[in-house]
């Protein structure tokens, strides 16, 4: 049997009419580039994400950065993040020209550790970007705190969490805003590239506005910007789309709880975890092997077995040898928990319109290659403990 990583075509297939109808709508409308779909989506978003304001861009790293710039941080600043996430977290934090900052994340969900911030806040330091990772929120109530505490803006990268919330707050509710992308696998996806960010903030909404169409929002009118637009045609096809990402997302939560039952008695890697109160996503369901030389092996296993496992993400942003190190970024440092993650990661596939049999294949697979194994296996219950104030360790 063969199970795929992703599962673009069976979506469009699915709602085929709907998308298709769209496309058409803008293709005989003439309007192509901030058009009338880029606004009716923008609205749809705001209304969905529970925000005064959404702007589409091009893509999720710009977001990022455009929010950045909207926040007049640049060079010289400071930002902290996580080096487990996807590269372009720390990448918009470069191009936007600040330094980002690494310090750990939680042994257990993954996401920014708030007890690793307050050590690296310097008097460059202007603010915090915590990434949702795999669909799961990170602890934004104790993030919020320590912004406040310091006086640090807030910005949430969202490119995996749309639909997710954390336990009493909204995403884009603490923040100054939530970034996301729509790259065709993210959980709200189009067919190719895409982003926006939500905001409370008629100044960040009026900025990145500007910035993202070469610095005008009235005709040969211009000040500093960039070309960085979401679509026409894009925004019809997330139009559609939108309407079903929540009941996506419950297709998402019902295949990570089958994984869950089916592996949970397994013994050589840990299962995902999600924080009491919290809705989880599941744009990703990465397990974590005890030892890191189990990673390659058990993933070869699922590989040769025809199990798209893969890995989210193998090498951590601060191991990456492209990465500008010196003025691009500093670490606050030992960072064991993300290092453990890029180590034993493996993504099981995970989209909704998997089916039971691919999932059921996937777990016996799976527990086929613990069995060999679990002899050797740690007798660790799970992940290590943070420390007092982190949600998933508190
Ligand atoms: C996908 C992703 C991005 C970047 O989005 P693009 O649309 O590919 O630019 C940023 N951060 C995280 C955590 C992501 O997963």
């Amino acid at each position: 049997m063969k199970v795929e990583f992703y599962g673009h075509v069976r979506q469009y297939r699915n709602i085929q009419r709907e998308i298709d109808a769209n496309l058409q709508q803008v293709l005989l409308s003439g309007n192509y580039v901030q058009g009338p779909m880029l606004k009716q989506f923008e609205g749809e978003f705001a209304a969905y994400s529970g925000t005064r304001y959404a702007v589409g861009v091009a893509n999720g790293t710009d977001a990022i950065w455009l929010a950045l710039m909207a926040l007049g941080i640049g060079p010289g600043d400071e930002v902290i993040t996580h080096p487990n996430t996807f590269f372009a977290t720390a990448e918009a934090i470069w191009i936007a020209g600040a330094t980002a900052v690494f310090v750990d994340c939680c042994p257990k969900t993954k996401c920014i550790c708030p007890d690793k911030i307050a050590a690296a806040i310097t008097a460059r330091t202007k603010a915090i970007v915590p990434v949702h990772l795999y669909g799961q929120c990170a602890d934004m109530v104790a993030i919020k705190k320590i912004a406040d505490q310091h006086g640090l803006k807030v910005i949430e990268d969202n490119a995996q969490a749309i639909g997710a919330h954390g336990k009493g707050f909204k995403i884009g509710e603490l923040s100054d805003a939530a970034t996301t992308s729509f790259i065709i696998q993210k959980n709200l996806g189009t067919f190719g590239d895409g982003g926006a960010l939500v905001t409370n903030n008629a100044d960040i909404d009026a900025r990145v506005r500007k910035l993202r169409n070469h610095g005008s929002n009235a005709r040969n009118v211009h000040s500093y910007g960039f070309n960085s637009r979401l679509d026409d045609l894009h925004a019809g096809v997330l139009s559609a789309k939108l309407k079903h990402i929540d009941a996506w997302n419950d297709l998402r939560r019902q295949w990570a709880a089958r994984y869950t039952a089916g592996l949970k008695s397994c013994r050589t890697f840990d299962l995902p975890v999600e924080l009491p109160g919290y809705r989880h996503v599941y744009h990703l369901y990465v397990i974590e092997t005890k030892k890191p030389e189990w990673r390659d092996a058990l993933l070869k296993y699922l590989n040769d077995n025809g199990v798209d496992a893969k890995t989210h993400y193998s090498i951590a942003i601060h191991q990456q040898a492209g990465y500008p190190w010196g003025k691009g970024a500093r670490i606050v440092g030992p960072v064991p928990n993300a290092e453990a993650n890029a180590a034993c990661c493996i993504s099981l596939p995970m989209f909704p319109e998997l089916t039971t049999e691919e999932v059921d294949y996937t777990i016996a697979k799976v527990r086929e290659w613990d069995a060999t194994k679990a002899a050797e296996a740690p007798a660790t219950q799970g992940p290590a403990q943070c420390g007092p104030l982190c949600a998933c360790c508190r």
